[in-house]
């Protein structure tokens, strides 16, 4: 992988500018890479494998779908189980299907990023976009010191803040969850079959649910919610959560503990993501399920449309083709979704959950819960007109259409 800097120099140029280097930045740098583009890829953080912000649950349509190298991946989970606020007759799903897989973040990133170097980008880690200065001109500020990067395009991969959205003028998330969670090594396996412990108690997650992931060889446990409604803060509540969380009881732990959080927007796909010059891709374009909060499978798919719409702009010279690249048509599809987690918004107190739990013993509910959990749907698939799609491997694998 390139060096700290990548060698930019004071001045320097190219056809795209990504910024972050998350999934969406590295999937999108690659793809447009492996298309014979000439790009830089800044993230500000010094190695990928520290300050990872997410648990990595990968879901069956992603695991289908993209090649996703398999010993980077836990083993597979079928089994969820639902809880109320006291954690009493948890409802259990099992489905006959491996459904979840959790990445292992770190060395998935690292990879990704050496796959994306090997595809010719130029990756400059410890880097940061400090703004754009006018005239197809960005700031990048390394250890090493300053670059004025000329690129015909920018993509805004650098989170749910972002600051490439605010500086093109595009619209930004304003309705976030905040979450945090603890990883650590189950060196004498789980407790019992892999599973996704869910607890809906607005007390420790207000609009969001606590999670206990095991799939036998680390557990993850976390909250999320509204950051202005948790009793105690966000770290309090994991902190109490910790000591009732389900699932863990006689599990023997590692000592060494991850520490993992961030934002997640839920507001569903941005409306005004591209314009002239530029796009965003990942969080930064609000490409995350309003409902279950998660932006993995969303990453892979809203990169792969970024890539080929920057492509034909790129070998057209048509500066405007980004306009194809249109949040609005997206944000369509989450209608349902977004009336959901308006829904979700709304229980605001454990009676409220408790309350609400009878409904999912039922047999509708339970098989409500099931299509939200086990479901085939993803983020909707949006390709430039007339353009093949681009390949898919995040790593080697298949080249290119
Ligand atoms: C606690 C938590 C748990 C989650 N769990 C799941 C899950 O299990 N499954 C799921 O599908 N989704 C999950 N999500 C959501 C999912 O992780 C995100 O949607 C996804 O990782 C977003 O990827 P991204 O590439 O868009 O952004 P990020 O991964 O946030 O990457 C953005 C990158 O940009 C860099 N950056 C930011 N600003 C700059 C700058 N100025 N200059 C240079 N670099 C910059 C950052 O350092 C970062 O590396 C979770 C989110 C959280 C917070």
């Amino acid at each position: 992988m390139s060096a700290p800097g990548a060698g930019l120099g004071a001045r320097a140029s190219a056809d795209v500018l990504v910024v972050g280097a998350g999934l969406a930045g590295l999937h999108t740098a690659t793809l447009l890479a492996r298309r014979g583009h000439d790009v830089v890829l800044a993230e500000r953080r010094t190695r990928l494998t520290t300050g990872v912000r997410t648990t990595g649950i990968f879901v069956r349509k992603t695991l289908d779908d993209f090649p996703l190298p398999p010993d980077r991946l836990g083993p597979p989970i079928r089994r969820v189980v639902l809880y109320p606020p006291n954690l009493r007759r948890p409802v259990e799903l099992v489905s006959a299907r491996d459904e979840f897989r959790v990445g292992d973040m770190g060395p998935l990133y690292a990879g990704a990023a050496d796959a994306a170097a090997v595809a010719g980008v130029r990756v400059a880690l410890g880097t940061r976009y400090a703004g754009r200065l006018g005239g197809g001109t960005f700031h990048l500020a390394g250890r090493d010191g300053s670059t004025v990067l000329r690129a015909r395009f920018v993509v805004g991969a650098d989170g749910a803040r972002s600051r490439v959205a605010r500086d093109l003028g595009l619209d930004r998330n304003r309705h976030l969850l905040v979450g945090a969670e603890e990883v650590f090594a189950l060196p004498g396996g789980g407790g019992g079959p892999p599973t996704f412990h869910c607890v809906l108690d607005p007390s420790l997650a207000p609009g969001y649910l606590a999670w206990v992931v095991d799939d036998g060889r680390h557990a993850h446990v976390g909250v999320a919610g509204y950051a202005d409604r948790f009793p105690d803060g966000l770290r309090g509540a994991v902190k109490r959560f910790r000591a009732s969380a389900p699932g863990l009881s006689g599990v023997r732990r590692a000592e060494a503990v991850e520490r993992r959080g961030g934002p997640i927007p839920v507001g569903g796909v941005l409306r005004r993501i591209s314009c002239a010059e530029g796009l965003l891709v990942g969080d930064a374009a609000g490409a995350v399920s309003p409902l279950t909060a998660g932006g993995l499978d969303p990453c892979l798919r809203l990169s792969e449309h970024a890539a080929a719409v920057l492509d034909t702009a790129l070998r057209t010279g048509d500066r405007h083709a980004p306009a194809a690249y249109d949040g609005a048509a997206l944000r369509a599809a989450f209608r349902g979704r977004l009336t959901l987690r308006r829904g979700l918004a709304q229980l605001r107190s454990p009676a409220m959950a408790t309350a609400a739990f009878p409904l999912l013993r039922t047999p509708l509910g339970r098989a409500a819960a099931g299509r939200v959990l086990f479901g085939d749907r993803s983020f909707p698939e949006a390709p430039a007109p007339g353009r093949p799609r681009p390949g898919r491997s995040l790593r080697g694998g298949r080249t290119p259409a």
